[in-house]
């Protein structure tokens, strides 16, 4: 097995059972077009996140890590028309380039996206009394993975869906040696997760056109 052949994996199943959507095949020209890095989520795995929250019944949405706001439009496609989204990006480009994507894809009623460092973001969303969230999707720098699980939890309540992307790092996640801050990062984050009471999680390990990764899907369980 490998990457060629997952890849045409993803892209059967992504033929069988997404429909064509010119939107989102916009979102991803636009973004390489403004030069910002192909690491979105995978097509399949936008679909899986808006299912999550379809299913879970969201109406707020708190994204950590928009690039161009691909994974955001899956997420906000997944909320009623009354409900709300806001995403997190520091890069001004970045948000830049996401603010028009989420415009044309008819979404900026729903979708707030906050510039700035993730942290100061999450710490101005607690003290505005900003949660909690139905649905957290974290997705930015792996290495601040530990601070955002904690501010997720702060802003969540009992019943919230926390997902984190990126935690298996083509395996290195196992290399209790590592030195890369996007391992310690996952690695803290883990030990966080397994002693935490107010949380059930749990992680699937992905194959696809996106290489070998996978998802922590959490839920939390307890009150704050
Ligand atoms: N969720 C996006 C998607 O699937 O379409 C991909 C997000 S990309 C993996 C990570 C994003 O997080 C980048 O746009 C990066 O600029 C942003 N980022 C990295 N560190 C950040 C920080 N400390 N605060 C806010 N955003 C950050």
């Amino acid at each position: 097995m490998n990457r060629e052949q997952w890849t045409a994996v993803d892209h059967y199943f992504t033929d069988k059972l997404l429909e064509a959507d010119s939107v989102l095949d916009t979102v991803l020209q636009e973004n390489a077009a403004a030069g910002l890095p192909a690491i979105d989520v995978a097509p399949n795995q936008g679909k899986f996140l808006h299912l999550l929250a379809r299913i879970q019944g969201a109406r707020s949405i708190l994204e950590i890590g928009t690039l161009g706001g691909y994974s955001t439009i899956w997420l906000a496609r997944a909320l009623p028309a009354d409900g709300r989204l806001i995403t997190l990006e520091y890069d001004p480009k970045h948000a830049e380039v996401a603010q028009s994507n989420i415009t044309r894809a008819g979404l900026d009623q729903i979708v707030e996206v906050k510039v700035g460092l993730a942290l100061d973001s999450l710490i101005q969303l607690h003290k505005e009394n900003q949660g909690p969230f139905d649905f957290i999707f974290i997705d930015a720098d792996k290495k601040g993975n530990p601070d955002y699980f904690q501010w997720a939890l702060k802003l969540s309540r009992k019943g919230t869906v926390i997902i984190t992307d990126n935690v298996v790092r083509s395996g290195q996640v196992v290399d209790e040696t590592s030195t890369d801050p996007n391992i310690v990062g996952v690695r803290q984050f883990t030990e966080m997760v397994a002693k935490e009471q107010r949380v059930s999680g749990t992680v699937v390990q992905t194959v696809g056109s996106k290489g070998y990764d996978g998802f922590a899907i959490m839920l939390v369980t307890g009150e704050n």
